[in-house]
């Protein structure tokens, strides 16, 4: 069995039921329980505070955990990150009153600035040779410059309207995070095994997500340009249409790439291009 530290409720709390839902591991966590236990896959669930859980995972308590970034790095544990998650993506941030005038970090000495993160804080500044005062506090970090608490805040960004609405303006991005499936160092033989699974699951569920499938028609004179631009898991599959000098290809193109492919495969002649969303991928 192997126990895994979930964020009992907040941002990462639906994502990281989704994630194993899509791995085909449902947890019964009807009445919002401390633990539940998977249907079909030895994975016992403990919901926690985020904080705790590099902590949790750090003393085996828990085997494994989801855990922004963030919290890992302001914990300072040494556990080790076997997967990044892709959400819960945000960024740590200071933020100053949009009317004070700003032009790099040295503009921070001597400010009193609020945070949750002042072990990532402290780093910025002394990476910076900037001395500032650092009044580190747990929640609502963006009103402490409008009740007089502090000069500035660091805090954790994602789309801005959070400081916009308290009058602040965003000057400096210290760390980018997004959600991260950590491992205890120290997992016995069962125990790698069940995560081996579980990673092999993790991984075909976020390949599924960042590829798609793509299906079209082309005149065969152009087969060679076409296969250049998909390279697919191995090659494409190129199969002959009834209709002679022409072939159907099917392949496998980057989420990121996607775009730039097609306008590409266009000028190469194709024809009918059909992209289907991928469930799951094996590589
Ligand atoms: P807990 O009660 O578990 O301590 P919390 O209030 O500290 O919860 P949440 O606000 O639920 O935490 O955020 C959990 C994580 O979600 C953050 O640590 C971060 O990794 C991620 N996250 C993504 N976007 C944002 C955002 N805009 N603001 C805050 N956290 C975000
Ligand atoms: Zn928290």
């Amino acid at each position: 069995m192997l126990k895994i530290a979930i964020q009992k409720s907040g941002r990462l709390y639906d994502h990281s039921l989704q994630l194993l839902k899509e791995c085909g591991i449902e947890l019964n966590n009807g009445n919002r329980q401390l633990k539940a236990f998977a249907l079909d896959f030895p994975l016992e669930a403990y919901f926690l505070r985020d904080d705790d859980i590099p902590q949790y995972v750090f003393d085996n308590v828990a085997d494994i955990g989801i855990v922004g970034e963030n919290v890992l790095l302001e914990k300072n544990k040494d556990v080790e990150v076997v997967s990044k998650l892709g959400f819960g993506r945000c960024r740590l941030s200071i933020a100053v009153p949009k009317n004070m005038a700003y032009s790099g970090p040295k503009d921070l000495q001597g400010l009193k600035i609020a945070t949750s993160y002042a072990i990532l804080l402290q780093k910025y500044l002394d990476e910076n040779n900037v001395k500032a005062e650092i009044h580190e506090i747990s929640g609502s970090v963006e009103i402490a410059p409008g009740i007089g608490l502090a000069d500035a805040i660091c805090d954790l960004v994602s789309s801005g309207s959070t400081l916009f609405t308290n009058g602040l303006k965003e000057v400096e991005v210290i760390l980018k995070s997004e959600a991260v499936l950590v491992a205890n160092r120290n997992l016995d033989a069962e125990k790698t095994k069940i995560l081996d699974n579980l990673l092999l699951r993790v991984n075909a569920v976020k390949a599924a997500k960042n590829n798609k499938y793509i299906m079209m028609n082309a005149p065969n004179s152009q087969l060679k340009n076409i296969c250049s631009l998909l390279p697919g898991m191995k090659s494409p599959t190129i199969v002959p249409l009834a209709e002679t000098g022409w072939s159907s290809i099917q392949s496998v193109v980057k989420e990121s790439d996607f775009w730039q492919v097609i306008e590409k495969l266009k000028s190469f002649e194709a024809e009918g291009i059909l992209i289907v969303p991928i469930e799951k991928m094996i590589l």
